[in-house]
């Protein structure tokens, strides 16, 4: 072994002997398969760019069991100068929660505890690394639940609702984003420090700050969000359209339905409901709708919806369908990826007036060359996250490379007209970089100000890893390529 190698093996044991001080063995973890596990997600980019490259591979993944052991880690890393990344349940996609500078993967998930929850003012306080699910059933008990959540509620956990932006979901038209439900966070910097940081806070960072940070400047440890009543009614309503245009008008209606607000509300094609379930409505777009609220409501809403659809030429769907599509509401985007070996995705955040603009682009770019779907999930009034599908062959790389070409048509096509993706992680940064630069440059500063060494989640907002220009090429060459494949 040379002197270097020795160095670095010898700070390695000393390392995980003191970390072992405050974190039980078993949670501090050198085994290649459990880095492995915790490193990649379900877009593919992880796993060809930074899963399989050495210099990105993290040497450890530690799991803290509360705050304090979180803040001693934190110090530890910042001590010994390690890169940290911060990974909840890993779902958000794009290499977000994918070290990119090696060092530790700080995986949150055992810090799933409920501390308080206050049923008098509608509030609990709960770790950040806890599931939805297992929060929702903590709650259920007392009558509660959350006021909103991500459809991935069965593994995502509450801090990755937070730190991505909270913004489209379960609730969130009905009860508001995760933004206008966050009441304070305890919060780690960088160096271990500790701060809780609530609505009226003036330190250097606010709440608004952190949600949506992808961790950059830390993490959240502990939070306490505002919570809604359980219903005593819960109705589904389900319609299928010949038109986009019509779905797309039925949709926008109970959206702006000011009388009953949805509980969720989707908008797919035949396509995505054909790959997302064991069966499919006959026409070609699909408008669902999940009303939660008291019984008179409910049957208001289901017959504002029935009305609506009739004035429209909507199909009403058998009520099995509804409920199975409620029941299998985590599945249904994983569902898709079942049937390809190479699924390709992107998601875009479209407002409300926007919504057949980016259709009519989307089919535009696409054509009929590949097996895709759209799934359109409603947000708050204004806005609402597409997801589309290319399910590629493994085999046929001109494919996969000219589904993302398109991809990249229609993300820049969408910052255009002044609409953005929906997550961007590492994977689409550059993207934000170069269509968002002021507020890219506000995130650098403060960036700067709490982790001027790069330490925590770097590479995401203030950093890329690709070049505009490179990935630009490769996409003129992929078009050209697979227009004549
Ligand atoms: C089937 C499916 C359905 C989905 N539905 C939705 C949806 O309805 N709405 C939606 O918005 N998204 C959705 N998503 C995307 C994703 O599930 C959500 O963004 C989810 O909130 C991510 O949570 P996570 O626990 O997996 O976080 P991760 O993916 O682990 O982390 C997300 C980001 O947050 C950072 N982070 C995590 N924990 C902390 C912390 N404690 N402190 C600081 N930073 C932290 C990570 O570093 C990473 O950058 C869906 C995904 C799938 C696969």
């Amino acid at each position: 072994m040379n002197e270097a190698k020795l160095e670095n093996e010898q700070k390695k044991d000393k390392f995980t002997k003191e970390v072992e001080e405050f974190i039980p063995s078993p949670h501090v973890s050198t085994d290649i398969y459990e880095i492995e596990a915790t490193s990649g997600d379900l877009s593919l980019l992880s796993k060809y760019h930074y899963k399989f490259k050495e210099e990105y591979r993290a040497t450890y993944v530690i799991r803290p069991g509360n705050t304090e052991e979180l803040s001693k880690l934190m110090q530890k890393c910042y001590e010994y100068s390690l890169p940290m990344t911060l990974r909840a349940a890993g779902t958000s996609c794009y290499s977000s929660s994918t070290p990119t500078k090696g060092g530790v993967i700080i995986d949150l998930r055992r810090m799933n505890n409920v501390h308080n929850i206050d049923k008098e003012n509608m509030i609990v306080k709960c770790d950040a690394g806890i599931s939805w699910q297992k929060l929702m059933e903590a709650l259920l008990e007392y009558g509660l639940a959350p006021k909103c959540y991500p459809t991935s509620y069965r593994a995502s956990c509450v801090s990755g609702f937070v730190a991505t932006s909270g913004k489209v979901g379960v609730g969130v038209l009905k009860n508001g984003l995760m933004k206008d439900v966050l009441r304070s966070v305890v919060f780690v910097k960088p160096d271990g420090s500790t701060e809780t940081i609530s609505r009226d806070s003036r330190g250097d960072l606010s709440l608004d700050d952190i949600i949506g940070s992808f961790g950059i400047f830390g993490a959240v440890a502990e939070v306490e969000l505002e919570v809604t009543t359980l219903k005593t009614s819960l109705e589904m309503v389900g319609y299928s359209f010949n038109t986009f245009k019509m779905a797309s008008e039925f949709f926008r209606m109970l959206k702006n339905n000011e009388a009953s607000k949805p509980l969720f509300l989707s908008l797919s094609d035949k396509e995505f409901e054909k790959y997302a379930h064991w069966t499919y409505p006959s026409r070609g777009f699909f408008v669902y709708a999940v009303y939660s609220d008291n019984l008179s409501v409910t049957s208001q809403s289901v017959s504002f919806a029935k009305e609506t659809a009739s004035k429209l030429d909507g199909l009403s769907v058998e009520e099995w369908y509804l409920k199975e599509k409620w029941r299998d509401m985590a599945d249904t985007e994983l569902n898709v990826g079942r049937w390809c070996q190479n699924l390709i995705f992107q998601e875009y955040y479209i407002s409300d007036n926007r919504v057949e603009d980016f259709y009519t682009f989307y089919i535009e770019k696409s054509g009929k060359k590949y097996r895709k779907a759209f799934y359109m999930m409603s947000g708050a009034k204004g806005g609402n996250r597409v997801k589309l599908f290319g399910l590629s062959d493994i085999k046929n790389s001109r494919e996969f490379f000219g589904i993302k070409a398109v991809f990249n048509d229609i993300t820049i096509n969408n910052y255009e007209n002044g609409d953005s993706l929906y997550t961007l992680g590492v994977v689409n940064t550059f993207y934000f970089l170069r269509f968002d630069p002021e507020r890219a440059e506000y995130l650098r500063q403060l960036k700067n100000k709490i982790d001027p060494g790069d330490l925590v989640n770097d590479y995401r907002l203030v950093k890329a890893k690709m070049r505009t220009w490179r990935v630009g090429l490769l996409f003129w060459i992929a078009k050209r390529l697979y227009r004549t494949a």
